[in-house]
């Protein structure tokens, strides 16, 4: 990427100096750093050519194209899985879900159309997930009374015995009160493989919302 200034920048003297001291803008006059003044008010120039706008280091098209080889280079790597029953994350709709089938209900019943059946298939991208349960570390807990303490308190006064007991029962209490909280984080090293025949259900099911839209007219 390159910068190409919309007026040249001026070089700004002292009286009766040849060598400039300072540059100014030529757009908007804002004085800088020689090295930095012909990015100011500037076009960029993308590596293919296309002049553009944005904040990022490459034309728009150039951005797309490359985030797309980034996704496919993952989607190469990655396990494949045939059967998978945990929490997903949809690459392209950004969104976790509890499992693939309130997923997939949730795109059937949404707004999307899937018309370009040769590209969905890369189109929707599920990721498995690992789940991070809430959890209490007897350890942590001591090691935060001890706290404040004299320096000479600290986790090794607790015995083992004392820890294990604390951290039976800290689980407990989490089983009961704190099982249902989770955290899922997207897995990108394990990929789900949409059967064929959830694309077959879902275009026979448009086809006949199609219809009956088409009979109402
Ligand atoms: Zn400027
Ligand atoms: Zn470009």
């Amino acid at each position: 990427m390159q910068y190409k200034p919309k007026k040249p920048p001026k070089p700004l003297f002292f009286e009766n100096q040849t060598e400039p001291v300072a540059w100014a803008c030529g757009t908007c006059g804002r004085v800088l750093p020689k090295d930095t003044v012909r990015t100011c008010c500037a076009t960029k120039v993308c590596d293919c050519g296309v002049e553009y706008e944005s904040h990022y280091t490459l034309c728009f098209e150039c951005h797309c194209k490359k985030e797309a080889a980034k996704l496919q280079a993952k989607i190469d790597k990655a396990e494949k899985l045939e059967t998978y029953d945990g929490p997903v994350y949809c690459e392209n709709l950004d969104t976790y879900y509890p499992d693939f089938g309130t997923a997939w209900d949730d795109i059937r019943d949404g707004d999307i159309v899937w018309d370009d059946k040769a590209t969905r298939d890369q189109e929707l991208t599920f990721w498995a997930c690992t789940i991070k349960k809430f959890n209490l570390d007897s350890g942590d807990i001591i090691i935060r009374a001890c706290e404040g303490l004299s320096e000479e308190c600290d986790v090794n006064d607790i015995s083992d015995a004392g820890n294990a007991e604390l951290q039976e029962i800290l689980d407990g209490w989490v089983e009961t009160y704190a099982s249902h909280i989770e955290t899922w984080y997207q897995d990108e090293s394990r990929m789900l493989v949409i059967h064929p025949d959830y694309w077959k259900d879902y275009d026979e099911e448009w086809a006949k919302i199609r219809e009956e839209d088409d009979a109402k007219q």
